[in-house]
This record gives structure tokens, sequence and C-alpha cells, in this order.
């Protein structure tokens, strides 16, 4: 018998089509994620194991929680051969060590030519734990331990606990996106959402030196830092605002600040997302959070790009977003005090319902385009956890 961690896949054993990808991305990010301990990995249609020369089973499992296309995981034991008496033997030498009163056993045959049916199998093995525990009696409805068996086509596995992985499907199947990135506590956790749905990120921060710090790109940098744990490898593009922002605060009406502002960062993101193969913009914009989050303003705003650009966090209350960001351990560096360049030219009364007639008539009192051509030509990228550039290439 050895001691493994055995993978359960979950949802993307749906996508029949694209199976063997969905795998490769699979196994890929489970080894990217395990690159400092000494394991084996092996993996078969319905199921990947997990072997840990080094045996330490609790800290693999933890980086484990963290990959996504990971539905429930189990710390089991694989079996050489599939033979009934040995399966018998091994059941009660693993009983032996555990304590329990009641018990149910459940029994899978993906091997379909084994001679015995499951309920069969489960028959046996139950008589088996009876025999070998006089006090123990079986439940199946709420038993104390269930006692999983799976015969596979050349080996069986007995396990008994299971644990809940974070689901999703695995980073990078889906192609790429451009995350929105700033220093807040919303676009972190839209930028997690994103990634659980399969897309890789790439992330993009505007800053507004000298009126946005150095704290506050190293704040950024942190979160994606963070980000990166689920992702492995974020380049974030770094634009310079400053020359923008204070364009459009010399020459455009006050209350269109943030509604042109914004239209200008759309249309930067757009064109750096099509630069790096990105397929879609993702932002943290709730709806109604904001002024430039009413419906009419989103509306304005998403007018200058063609790609779309989607909102995980749209229809979240602000509470769920704060809980999911401490679960995902953004929170703490998001509400470090560092201004955003979005707060620092905030108008006293911002319009709710800007008219896109109204944007595009203001825009032209800025020469937004050579500024928006200079700004992306001296853009600064930090490739954060880049040890690992080539493995996604094979999925985009
Ligand atoms: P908060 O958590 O305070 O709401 P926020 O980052 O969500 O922070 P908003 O003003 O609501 O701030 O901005 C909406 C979205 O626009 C953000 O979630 C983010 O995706 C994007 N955004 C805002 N400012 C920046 C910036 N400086 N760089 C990159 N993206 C930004
Ligand atoms: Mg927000």
């Amino acid at each position: 018998m050895k001691k493994l961690i055995i993978i359960k896949y979950g949802e993307m054993t749906t996508k029949k089509d694209n199976i063997g990808l969905f795998l490769k991305a699979l196994k890929d990010n489970v080894s990217h994620a395990l690159k400092d301990h000494n394991v084996t990995i092996k993996q078969d249609s319905g199921r990947m194991f997990i072997f840990c020369e080094s045996n330490d089973f609790e800290n693999v499992l933890e980086k484990l929680k963290k990959v996504f296309g990971i539905h429930e995981m189990t710390i089991g034991y694989e079996l050489e051969n599939n033979d009934l008496e040995y399966i018998k033997s091994s059941l009660t030498e693993l009983i032996g060590q555990k304590e329990f009163t009641t018990f149910k056993i459940e029994t899978k045959r993906s091997n379909k030519k084994y001679p015995l049916e499951s309920p069969e199998i489960s028959k046996i093995l139950g008589g088996i734990v009876l025999k070998n525990k006089p006090n123990v009696t079986v439940d199946v409805h709420n038993p104390q331990v269930i006692i999983h068996v799976e015969i596979r086509i050349e080996k069986a596995y007995i396990y008994f606990e299971t644990i809940k992985g974070i689901g999703g499907y695995p980073v990078g199947t889906l192609g790429k996106g451009l995350l929105m990135l700033s220093g807040g506590i919303d676009s972190p956790v839209a930028g997690y959402l994103a990634m659980k749905r399969g897309v890789k990120i790439e992330a993009i921060y505007f800053e507004s030196p000298p009126h946005t710090s150095l704290e506050a790109k190293n704040k950024v940098k942190n979160l994606a830092t963070i980000l990166e744990q689920y992702n492995h490898e974020i380049k974030l593009h770094i634009i310079k605002f400053t020359d923008i922002q204070e364009a459009i605060y010399k020459q455009i009406p006050h209350e269109y600040l943030i509604t042109i502002m914004r239209r200008m960062m759309y249309r930067i993101s757009a064109i750096i997302a099509s630069q790096n193969s990105c397929k879609i913009i993702v932002n943290g914009e709730s709806i109604g959070q904001v002024a430039s989050q009413t419906l009419t303003s989103m509306n304005a705003i998403n007018r200058v790009v063609n790609l779309p650009v989607i909102r995980p966090l749209a229809c979240f209350d602000k509470l769920e977003i704060i809980e999911l960001a401490k679960k995902i351990g953004t929170f703490e560096t998001s509400i470090l005090p560092y201004e955003d360049c979005c707060t620092i030219f905030v108008p006293d009364h911002p319009v709710i319902n800007p008219e896109i007639a109204k944007c595009e008539e203001y825009e032209t009192l800025i020469p937004y385009e050579q500024l928006i051509h200079e700004a992306i030509k001296n853009h600064e990228v930090i490739r954060i956890g880049k040890d690992n550039q080539a493995m996604y290439q094979d999925y985009l």
C-alpha cells in the first residue's frame, strides 16, 4: 500500500471535447503549485494521483487548495492490485488505526470488467469491517466515517475523509483576460473570480505620479503577487496616466472628469489587451457602487471599446466582496491607505447620468489619441512570479 493524495476534477469533466486540454492544464498547474515539493504526479481521465516522496502531505494539500479545477481531494492509499483478498487485508490494516462507531462503504468501480459489482463489493467489505471492529455498526444515512473504495483498471484505492477543493476551471484553459487592477478591495476579487473560470490574467494599473505615490504602486504589486498564487506569473502593465489626467482636469467640466477618465482607461486597456492576446477586459465595477457605476455611466464608459468587459462583481454587495477579499487574502493589503489616481481628482458632484454626446464633445478638447499613444509606448511591464513564462502557451 502506498499513501498518496487523490484529486477529483469536478466540473471540467463535463467538457467532453476538450477534456485533454483541461487535464493537461490542470497537471501543469498542479506541478507548478508543487514545484517546491518532491512529488510524482500521475493522471487518468477521472483522477490525479500525487505521491509525496518527502511525506509532507499537509503542506502539499495547502498548496492544492489554491489550484482551480480541483473539486475534491483526499489523502488515501493505493493498492498495487485490485484483487479482492488484497483489498480485504488492506482495509483491515487501515481501519485498525481508526476510531469510529458507525460507517458505510461506498464502492466505485471504474473497471467495468471487474467480476463483482459495486454493491456486492461494499457488502463484502462491510462484513470485514464488522468482523474486525465488534463495536461498530453500519449507518447508511449518517455514518461517522465513509470508507471509499475505488476499483480502477489495475489498482484499487481506499480513502476516508475528503476535502473540498476551490473548484472552477484550470487557469489558462479559457484564454487570457486583462484585469484592471487598482489598489482597492474590488478589483483583486474580480480577478480571482475570472481566474476561477479558467481565465489567465494579465493586469493593468494606472498611476499618476507625483499625485500617486510609490507606496500605492507597491500595494498593487503586492496584490498582484497574492493573485499570482492562483495564476502563476502575472504580467503587470503599469501606465503613467499623469499627462492624460492633468489634461482632463484642465480642459473638461469637472462633473465629467471621472466619466472621461474612465473612458481613457478603457481605451488604453483595450489596446493593451489586444497587444497581449487578451480576449476580455475584467474589472471590479459593481452596479450602483459609485457615480461611474450607474447603468447610464457604465453605458457611456463601455462604449469606447469593442471587446467584452466582464464584471464579475456587477451584482455583488460590498459586504459580500469584502468577505471574499478576506477569504482570498487580499483584504488586508487593499485597505492600506494609499491614494489611487481615481481618488485624487474626484469632483464634488460627478455626473451620474452622463450623456454620450457630451463625452464626445468634451474629448475633442484634449489631444487624447496622442496622449494615449505616448502612455502606451512608455509603459512599464513587471512580471510577477516570472519563473514560469512558457507554461500556458499551449492554451492561448
Ligand atoms: P474600491 O474597492 O475602493 O471600490 P476600486 O478599485 O473598485 O476600489 P472603483 O473606483 O470602484 O475602485 O473602480 C472601479 C474599477 O475600475 C476597479 O475595480 C478597477 O477594476 C478599475 N480601476 C479603478 N482605478 C484603477 C487604476 N488606477 N488602475 C487600474 N484599474 C483601475
Ligand atoms: Mg469599486
